[in-house]
Formats: structure tokens, sequence, C-alpha cells
């Protein structure tokens, strides 16, 4: 009503689940007790702490002379719960994201000032975490984009805009083509080719993934039946899953009958998984995966090594394969540290029988270096990008006929 300056704090824990996952709820409920005495002596007695839920904090700052006195308090929450924690009897490490969004310059309804805060709480999220994010021209303007993708994304099923393209997969003892991921590409009418990077995440948060990756699956499946009679018994086309996926499972669990259909045997086709699939997993999402599992599908780990480092998961669940990340093969030639934690995740996964694959191989080096490690597969530009699918053929004839290097990567 008084027109002044209004500073909007969100405050997200960091490894909050981490935290009530491992000591359990009732430790958790008494931490977010203490996190919040902590955030009230940091602000005024005429400002507003609230908790949203979860692990989710608000403070309102009204009536603040500057903006960088919003700053200030932020920074202070920051290092006040930085400090370890007594609950219960633990000593526990947190830390904080927050984002600042103002009023009226940033926006003028309470909707509007919650998603600018939300949103600039995951800048701080993505900038590494224990920090301030703050609200921009910029991520307003990455925001309407996002919405207009969002919305245009809706109809892209339905309109046949989606292609798959697919990436060969190299056995490193033989150099020959021994499966393919395939990978997901948005032709978009105004936009041209869209990353997944960019769209994957919008059809995970608006759940539209659930029928863009059944879509996904069957084509690779339909492609990969047309392949195998060339490319041997090996032959494994994967496909990248996501969590949301396995929380509405009835998609899912129609692909055995789908390969049944096909005549295609379940080994041919791979699901790749998140780590954090595993870390989450609920009964229901186990049984969804040993169902799969049992009608003779492959079950691989994606991006190993990078998500949440619980290697228990590795024994609940029966698996076929690990892909080594990109990050840990990009610097195998100038980290010492990459290269041991390669070799050790070649070693155990092998003692786990586990096929093992490297992802994002870009150089001779590289492929040798992994091949004297002992890995199975290696995937990368060094042998191609992913290509459409004609193109994959052409590359799956030549190199099956001819042994030796697969023409280096194009496009
Ligand atoms: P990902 O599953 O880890 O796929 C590997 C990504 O690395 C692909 O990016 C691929 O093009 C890229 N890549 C391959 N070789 C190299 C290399 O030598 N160097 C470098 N720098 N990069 C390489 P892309 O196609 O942009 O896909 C990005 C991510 O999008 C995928 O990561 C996957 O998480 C997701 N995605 C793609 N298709 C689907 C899908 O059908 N469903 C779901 N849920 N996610 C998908
Ligand atoms: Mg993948
Ligand atoms: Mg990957």
């Amino acid at each position: 009503r008084s027109r002044t300056l209004l500073g909007l704090l969100f405050i997200d824990l960091d490894f909050f689940k981490e935290v009530n996952d491992s000591l359990g709820h009732e430790t958790g409920d008494a931490l977010l007790v203490a996190v919040a005495q902590r955030i009230n002596a940091c602000v005024r007695e005429s400002d507003t702490v609230a908790r949203l839920g979860g692990d989710e904090f608000t403070v309102i700052l009204p009536q603040l002379a500057d903006p960088a006195a919003a700053e200030h308090i932020a920074q202070g929450i920051i290092t006040r719960l930085a400090e370890v924690f007594s609950v219960r009897g633990e000593a526990i490490s947190l830390s904080a994201s927050i984002g600042i969004t103002y009023f009226p310059s940033d926006a003028a309804s309470v909707d509007g000032l919650l998603k600018n805060a939300d949103q600039a709480m995951y800048v701080a999220k993505r900038q590494g975490r224990n920090r301030v994010g703050y609200f921009t021209p910029t991520l307003q303007e990455a925001a309407q984009n996002r919405l207009r993708l969002v919305n245009d994304l809706r109809g892209a099923l339905d309109a046949g805009q989606f292609r798959l393209f697919f990436q060969p997969v190299v056995s490193l003892a033989t150099q020959r083509i021994c499966g393919a991921e395939a990978l997901l590409r948005w032709q978009h009418p105004k936009r041209g080719l869209v990353s997944p990077a960019e769209f994957i995440p919008l059809a995970e948060d608006t759940g539209l993934i659930v029928r863009i990756g059944d879509w996904a699956f069957r084509e690779a499946a339909r492609w990969a039946r047309r392949w195998v009679g060339h490319a041997g018994s090996r032959f494994s086309v994967s496909v990248n899953s996501s969590p949301a996926q396995f929380r509405q499972p009835e998609l899912l669990l129609a692909w055995p009958a789908y390969l049944e259909s096909l005549g295609l045997p379940g080994s041919h086709m791979t699901i790749e998984i998140t780590e954090s699939l595993l870390l989450d997993a609920d009964d229901s999402t186990s049984q969804v995966l040993a169902r799969l599992r049992a009608s003779g599908l492959h079950i691989a780990i994606d991006d190993f090594g990078t998500g949440y480092s619980s290697l228990s998961y590795l024994h609940r669940f029966a698996l076929d394969a690990l892909k080594i990340d990109q990050s840990f093969v990009r610097d195998l030639d100038t980290k010492p540290s990459a290269r041991a934690l390669s070799e050790s995740i070649i070693v155990m996964g092998h003692k786990l029988a586990l096929l093992v694959v490297a992802e994002g191989v870009e150089t001779p080096w590289q492929r040798d270096f992994l091949s004297n490690a002992g890995c199975d597969c290696a995937q990368g530009y060094l042998y191609s990008r992913p290509v459409p699918p004609d193109e994959f053929e052409a590359l799956l004839r030549s190199n099956l006929g001819a042994p030796g290097d697969l023409q280096d990567g194009h496009g």
C-alpha cells in the first residue's frame, strides 16, 4: 500500500533430503525448527519468516531502505545456516540457496514475486549452492521464453515434430558398432532443431515427458528391429528415461508386450536410467524396474559418477551396464584423478558383472586409455555425432563390412 521497496527471499536448504533420509524424519523435523530459529534471528521484528513447505522458507522484508539491505540479510542467513547444527545428538552441516526479488521493480503481484524469487533461487543452486541468486531482466526473458516453449511443447508430439537421432556405441575390443543411443531432437517449426538440454527439463516439469518418452522408446525399438539383422546378437539400442516415467509407469509396463509384438527380444533394448531414480526409488519404482528387467530388457545407469555418490544401490538393484559420465572422459588427458576414477569405475563395474560404456570420447588418446583400462565400449564424437537413422544405418553397414575406424565425426 505504501509503495515502498519490499524484498522477498526464497530460501531452499541444500541437501536437506539427504539429512532426512539418512538421519530420519524426526531429526529432519527438529532440524527444520532449528533452521527457522536461526533465520528468525537474522531479521527484524517487523519482517516475516514463513515456511512454505518441505525445506523451503520465505522471508518478507517490507520497507527496505535500499536493495543492499536485503542482500546483507540474505548473506547473514547463509552464514548462520552454514554453521554446524547440533540436533538430537547429531552434528549436522547444511547450507542454503537463497533467491532475492524486489517489489515493485521486479514484479507487482504476489504470484509474480514468488515466481521470481523461486527462479533466482534456482540460479543460486545452479551456481553451486550456498549462495544468493538475484532476479534479473535476463532471467525474466528466459522465463517468458520457457513459457512459450512449454506451450509449443504441448502440441509437438501430436504434430509429429520429434525425431530420434542415433549415436553409435563402439566395442573397444573390435572397433565395431555394438549398439546405439537414441537421442531425442525437436524439430520446432520456427526455431529449428531444439536441443534436448533445453526441452527435456521442460518436458519433465510439465509431465509431458511421460508420453514423449514412450514415443521415443517405441520409435527406437522399430529401428532396432530393422538393424539387429545386420548387427549381431549383442546389438542393443539404448533409450533415455526420466524419473517421471517411473512415477506413472503404465506406459513403461506396456513395453515388453510391444517388443513382443515386434518380435524383438528385450535384450536388444536398453533403458538408461539416472542415479537419482535409484536413490529415490520407492517400492513401486523398484518393482517396475524388476519387471522390465525380467522381461529381458537391459538397464543401464547413465552419467555414472555425477549424481549422489551412493553406491549402495548397486547391490540393491539388478543392472546391466554403467555409462561413465563425459566429465570424467573429458578430463582424462589432464587430470590424474579422472584417470583414477575412470579406471576404478571400470574395475568396479566388471566386478559387478556390468558392461562399462564410456561417453563423450573425442580423441584417440582417450579411446586408447579407456581400451587399455579394460572399458568395454565407447561412444563419442571420435566415432560419430548423433545422426538421423538413415545415416546411422550407413555407418552400421560400412563399419560391420570393413573393420577399422568409422568415418570420423561429421556434422
Ligand atoms: P545423455 O543421455 O548423457 O546423452 C549424451 C549426450 O552427450 C548427447 O547430447 C550427445 O550428443 C552428447 N555427446 C555424445 N558424444 C559426445 C562427445 O564426444 N562430446 C560431447 N561434448 N558430447 C557428446 P544430447 O543429444 O544433446 O542429449 C542431452 C541429454 O538429453 C541426454 O544426455 C539425455 O539426458 C537427454 N535426452 C536425450 N534424449 C532423451 C530422451 O529420449 N528421453 C529423456 N528422458 N532424456 C533424453
Ligand atoms: Mg543417455
Ligand atoms: Mg550420459
